[in-house]
């Protein structure tokens, strides 16, 4: 072959790299290493919380990319050896690579709120912002939940992955509850004063739900110093909240691969090339998705998408020879707050002196005024673009 790629990680971003990768040169020997044999999107995933929807629909396999040629190892990689130009798997095996993109995510950063540990979120505090185990003991949790209980979503500070997504999943609790246990509460305690969307939001939690959702900014005493996971009583800065359900969205930073590979900056993510997504701290290791650095972009999974082409193309182009094209990005958030009733945020990204920077007028949110066929259209189109990402990934 005319050169090894290694993509780690076979998420919104890995996969589409991979893919895309195999799509610009054939000749390109690209294999994608993933840990688990599957991959369960987080997108939609506030849906099956809610009861909504099944795991099932949110759960893919990576067929679809060996028939496309990409050799799928499925393997953790726990050392990147940037000099030799190899990583090491967890038995021990090794691949070698000529340029090597990674597309890990995000890590949780448990140590800024006393009495949380990987263990608690495992068994009683989940923060289902990894859609798989906790997803479905979270919804567990609704379900057992009296009616009249109190739901604390605990919301992190910038930046995290999918800043909407604390938000949608308030709308979505509040929906189950609606039909289902009507004098529940649900607090979001927030480390921030402000959020994505946030006027839609409020617009909508009031329309489908009234006064079930509270929100406290940062400023009021949302922010949380301590959780006992016995009692479910979280300190505040200014006072005390009990609930009977806790979900706490941890503080995050770039996956643990990237860390212990020396790629992150002291907050944590990944410093890279705007235009290539190589890494500032090593020539032909590239850096995508929730891990990297990348400008005006939010950590979705669409953006992780559109990175995921900018850096094949360009990578493509750096094993032939030629310079990098110039890049486009793109971002759409959707978020469902109710059966008819969907919102959203676009954006369309351009390079401007080596950074990525908003293209004025080519995006922005949904109408705050939109009609109620807008509002419902729009929950269409959050399905359309799931199966169409997913497709895009998969297929
Ligand atoms: P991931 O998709 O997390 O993929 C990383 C992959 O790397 C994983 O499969 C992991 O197993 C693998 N991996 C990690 N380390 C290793 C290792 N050492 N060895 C082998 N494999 C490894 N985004 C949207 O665009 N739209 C939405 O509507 C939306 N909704 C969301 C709702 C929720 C509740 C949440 C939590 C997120 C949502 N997101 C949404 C955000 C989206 O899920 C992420 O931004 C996206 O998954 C990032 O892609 P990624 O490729 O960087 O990481």
């Amino acid at each position: 072959p005319k050169a090894r790629v290694v993509v780690v990680g076979g998420g919104y971003g890995g996969a589409i790299a991979a893919k895309y990768l195999k799509l610009a040169d054939p000749d390109i020997r690209v294999t994608l290493i993933e840990r688990s044999p599957y991959y369960v999107s987080c997108p939609l995933s506030n849906e099956v919380i809610s009861g909504e929807r099944d795991i099932d629909s949110l759960t893919f396999d990576y067929r679809g990319l060996t028939r496309r040629g990409v050799a799928v190892m499925q393997d953790e990689i726990v050392a990147v050896d940037p000099e030799a130009h190899y990583v090491r798997g967890a038995g021990g095996a090794r691949y070698n690579y000529d340029k090597l993109i990674l597309a890990p995510g995000v890590s949780f950063d448990y140590d800024p709120i006393d009495g949380m540990s990987e263990a608690v979120a495992e068994s009683t505090i989940p923060h289902a912002w990894k859609a798989g185990a906790q997803t479905l003991l979270l919804r567990r949790q609704l379900q057992a939940m009296p009616d009249g209980g109190v739901v604390a979503i605990v919301a992190p500070p910038n930046p995290f992955r999918c800043p909407p997504g604390p938000y949608e999943r308030a709308a979505q609790m509040a929906l189950y509850f609606k039909h289902h246990k009507p004098k529940a509460k649900i607090l979001i305690l927030d480390a921030k004063d402000a959020f994505s969307k946030q006027a839609l939001f409020q617009a909508g939690w009031q329309e489908h739900y009234g006064d079930m959702i509270e929100w406290v900014p940062g400023a009021a005493g949302g922010i949380i110093e301590a959780v006992d996971p016995k009692t479910r009583t979280l300190t505040g800065l200014v006072e005390d909240f009990q609930a009977d359900v806790v979900n706490l969205i941890p503080h995050q930073r770039a996956a643990k691969l990237a860390v212990d590979a020396g790629l992150t900056d002291a907050a944590g993510w990944c410093p890279v090339d705007q235009q290539t997504f190589a890494s500032e701290q090593a020539p032909d290791i590239h850096v995508i998705g929730d891990a990297a650095i990348a400008g005006a972009m939010p950590k979705s999974g669409y953006a992780a998408n559109s990175q995921g082409k900018v850096c094949a193309a360009a990578v493509a182009a750096a094993i032939n020879g030629e310079p990098p094209p110039a890049p486009s990005y793109v971002n759409t958030c959707y978020s469902i707050l109710a059966h008819d009733h969907g919102i959203s945020v676009a954006g369309v990204y351009e390079l401007k002196d080596g950074n990525i920077v908003s293209v004025p007028g080519a995006g922005g949110l949904s109408p705050v005024d939109a009609d109620a066929r807008t509002r419902a259209m729009e929950v269409e189109y959050a399905i359309g673009w799931f199966r169409n990402i997913t497709a895009d990934m998969f297929t």
